[in-house]
């Protein structure tokens, strides 16, 4: 029983200790606990703050990157527009350039033809019948002697006009190659030769007959020195209708355009009576077009000839 109230004594006696440390733990847990609260508090506080510094400074950098995003792709914009600008403004110099250049060949190209077209006599290529005229004082700038072997007869030098000599040798050549033979009789003749012939004429035939076959001095195509007449062999040396039954007059008319020479006065024209023996330098291109359009160089007008001027002696 001593030992049942033993406790109770015990409980009894120490009371006040217990309490006080009690009180003590206690203030000192509550103590802690608040120091602990407040801190923990603050820390949370802090965290929360920062937090929130961290989301304010996302936020600044998404903004500064969207700004910058837009700055470079305003600055690429604005830097591809004036490359752009830039490249159209080359484009169009270029272009200017390539103007230029190309003005500046055709003013070249324009220059080398009139330097061309200066050196070439105008009248080679003028039509002269009874209705044009040659001057009387005309002279070809350049007469060459045609070889005794092209001509019909040697006793008289013809002479023909220098530039164009190598191409009636050619044709005479080519004839000769192809069995046909063909000679000159005759060839460049002065005014004054072309006046004492229409006298000779005169005389023998009268004058109105003189004037239907040998042109009055002055419009005969012969002063030219580009204009010949052709004989072949078997007609006594006579120049007359028949040559157009001969083999060299059918080589004539088939090849003769080839070296540039064309049948002045043909059948049935109207400016003229026909001469199957005369010929006319006219430059292989106009000889060759109007072989091939079926034309006569008379019924050309003068405009249409000029343009052939240019390539005469080509
Ligand atoms: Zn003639």
């Amino acid at each position: 029983m001593n030992d049942i109230n033993k406790p109770t004594k015990t409980l009894n006696s120490a009371p006040k200790p217990n309490l006080w440390g009690f009180v003590i733990v206690a203030v000192i847990l509550i103590g802690a606990s608040t120091y602990t609260y407040l801190r923990f508090t603050s820390i949370t506080a802090r965290i929360d703050l920062l937090q929130s510094s961290v989301l304010s400074l996302a936020n600044n950098l998404s903004s500064t990157t969207a700004q910058l995003q837009s700055a470079i792709n305003e600055t690429h914009s604005s830097l591809a527009n004036a490359l752009n600008a830039q490249q159209q403004n080359v484009g169009v110099v270029q272009q200017q350039l390539s103007n230029y250049q190309s003005q500046v060949g055709n003013l070249s190209g324009t220059l080398s033809n009139i330097q061309k077209l200066a050196q070439i006599d105008p009248q080679l290529l003028v039509k002269y019948s009874k209705a044009y005229f040659l001057n009387e004082n005309y002279v070809p700038a350049h007469l060459a002697n045609i070889p005794d072997a092209y001509e019909y007869s040697s006793k008289k030098q013809l002479l023909f006009l220098t530039q164009a000599l190598p191409r009636l040798e050619a044709m005479i050549d080519a004839a000769t190659s192809s069995g046909v033979t063909l000679y000159v009789d005759s060839a460049y003749r002065s005014f004054a030769e072309q006046k004492a012939l229409k006298g000779d004429y005169t005389v023998i035939y009268g004058a109105g007959t003189a004037n239907s076959f040998s042109a009055d001095q002055g419009y005969s195509e012969h002063q030219l020195g580009t204009a010949v007449d052709v004989i072949g062999p078997g007609l006594g040396g006579a120049l007359d209708d028949r040559f157009d039954g001969t083999a060299a007059y059918r080589w004539m008319v088939a090849n003769a355009y080839r070296y540039g020479f064309v049948l002045s006065y043909p059948k049935n024209n109207s400016y003229y009576v026909y001469e199957p023996w005369h010929w006319r330098y006219v430059g292989i291109r106009l000889a060759t077009d109007l072989h091939n359009q079926g034309k006569n160089f008379y019924d050309l007008d003068q405009r249409t000839i000029d343009t052939y001027l240019i390539n005469l002696f080509d």
